[in-house]
This record gives structure tokens, sequence and C-alpha cells, in this order.
């Protein structure tokens, strides 16, 4: 039986077609952020764990990847931190050992102050850490952190690591209305990215409903200046999520996606909308699509609908 570690393949801008892993239970995370889109953190821990019998996640990333062809990425990530399952490395191995997946993980940052992590990490092709604020006080209205947590050592943390890492580092910034926002957190962050010098830097801002409703979004103009502004002094910045126009290429990635998904397992459109974050209008057009070329077909299930897919269109 499926226990649920991968999901996906979800497209991606930037990594293409993704499989998923989630090695973490649901918010077990070092960090409480007040924008989290998956909710408040209900076990605040820096403790490092083995949370689940390992050769089951194998087994279940084995089985999914026999059915879903081509991917470009598995990217650990998930509803936590996925830097606190101890297994983390043996897991990165384990994909890398098939020599033909790209690995990347979306990490908080908080544990890069630990050398076994940054090691672990090393094995990855690309890492996408967060960064928010650099400013104390902002990194703990912003991202509430464990208490033996240090905004410094984290920092650190990742300085060292990019200092000798091989891949890529994509590190992310989301800005949260009047927290991390002012003249002094963009000039400490753009001093910390100087340092750590990542590939490419993504800024972003509240897109989705957040954990607290105190985490207010920043208005386009607003996104626009500070990207202006942090251009000018580290260069290399992208703007993500809605400010992004959606383009063609993209939905056909999800349209080939979505059929991926329902050939793996029948999908409820409220899920396809939420995997995708895409609206009903977007997800109808495709579906309705996929009705007419016989690759989708609604099915009942005790009164709820699902959408299931037609295994010999899976090439598509
Ligand atoms: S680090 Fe990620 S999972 Fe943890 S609280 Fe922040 S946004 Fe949510």
């Amino acid at each position: 039986m499926s226990m649920g570690f991968i999901f996906g393949p979800v497209p991606s801008r930037r990594l293409g077609l993704s499989l998923g892993i989630n090695i973490i239970p649901f918010k077990t995370c070092s960090f409480n952020c007040i924008y989290c889109e998956v909710g408040k953190t209900t076990n605040l821990t820096i403790e490092r764990k083995s949370f689940f019998d390992v050769e089951e996640i194998k087994r279940e990333f084995l089985e999914t990847v026999e059915k879903v062809g081509k991917i470009d990425f598995v990217t650990f990530s998930g509803s936590g931190e996925p830097t606190l399952n101890k297994d983390l490395g043996e897991l990165i191995r384990f994909v890398k050992s098939f020599k033909k997946y790209k690995v990347a993980i979306l990490t908080n940052s908080s544990l890069f102050f630990r050398k076994d992590v940054r090691e672990e990490l090393a094995e990855c092709d690309v890492v996408v850490p967060s960064l928010d604020a650099v400013l104390e006080e902002s990194f703990k209205k912003i991202n509430m952190p464990h208490k033996n947590l240090s905004i410094d050592a984290i920092v650190d943390g990742l300085i060292e690591f990019s200092s000798s890492f091989s891949g890529e580092i994509w590190l992310e910034v989301l800005f949260v209305k009047d927290i991390n926002d002012s003249k002094d957190d963009l000039d400490a962050l753009c001093n910390a990215i100087n340092q750590i010098n990542p590939t490419r830097v993504q800024i972003g801002t509240v897109d989705r409903p957040p954990a607290y409703t105190s985490a207010k979004k920043l208005s386009p103009k607003e996104m626009m200046d500070i990207y202006t502004y942090m251009s000018a002094k580290v260069g290399k910045i992208d703007i993500i999520g809605s400010f992004n126009k959606e383009n063609d290429a993209f939905y056909e990635d999800i349209e080939r996606s979505i059929v991926k998904m329902i050939n793996i397992r029948p999908c409820s459109k409220e899920e396809l909308k939420e995997t995708f974050n895409a609206d009903d209008e977007k997800i109808d057009g495709i579906l309705n699509k996929l009705f007419e070329e016989s690759k989708a077909f609604v099915q009942d299930f005790e009164g709820k609908k699902f959408i299931v897919g037609n295994r010999s269109s899976a090439n598509i």
C-alpha cells in the first residue's frame, strides 16, 4: 500500500517535470512562518529524526518511477522541513544511484549550520534554500523559528555550503508587507546574498492563504521597487509567483502532468487545482480537452467525482 511519500510529477517552470518526495510528518518544521501555505507548525523542532521506514520510502519511489515515465527532477520537499529527516542523505544517494535523476531539495536553510546537513545536501544537483530575513528581529517575526536557532549561524552555514558546492543554489526570499521589506532588511539581505553568492535569487510575496492573517502581500509595484533596489546590489534576481505571466508552454506541461497523474491514480478536480495552483477555468479547460480526446474520464466513487485516466494515452 502506498503511504503517500511520493507526489506528482508536478510541472515547474524551474525544474521541468518534478517528482516530489515528502519525508516529513505534516507540519514538523524548525520554523513557523507567518506566510506558510501549509498551516501553522504543530511540531516545532530542530531534532533530526528517522520519521519513517526508509525501505518503505524507497519501495514507493521505485513503484512510482516505473509508472511515470520521464521526469527531470526528483525533489525533496513537502509539508515540513526535509532536512529534519536524518535519513535524507541515504535517500539522496539512493535516488542518485540510478544515474538518471537530478535531485533538488527545497529547504528553509535552518540546519545549514550543521556539518552533516551540509554534507548530505552537497550530493544534490540543485538546492533551493529560503532566506527571508537576515536581521534577527525580522527573522523572528517572519519565520518564528525554534528558539535555539540563530540567523547568523544559518547565514554562515549557507556561505560555507556554497563555497564548496558544485551544483546550483537558487535562493528564495519571500516578502511580507511591513515585516521584512524595510530598507535595512533589504540591505542586510543583499549583503548576505553577496557572500552566499547563489546561482540565482528568486523573490516573491504571499501568493496563497497564509497560516497567519497578519501576513500581507506586497503590491506588484512594491515588488518591482524591491526588485529594482536589490538588482542594483545583487544582480541575477527573478520575481516568481503571480507576477510572471503564465505562458502556454507551462500549461502544456500541466496538461501532460495531469495525464500522468490520473494514469497513476484517480484524482478529484480539487486535488488537481491544488497541485497545479490553477483556477477552475484553467483546470476545466484542460479537462474538457482531455475528455474530448478520451484521455480522461469521470468516475463516481461513494458520491465523489474522480478524474481517471486512460492508461493507453500515458505517453503523450
Ligand atoms: S519553513 Fe516552510 S513548511 Fe516550515 S513553516 Fe516555513 S513555509 Fe511552512
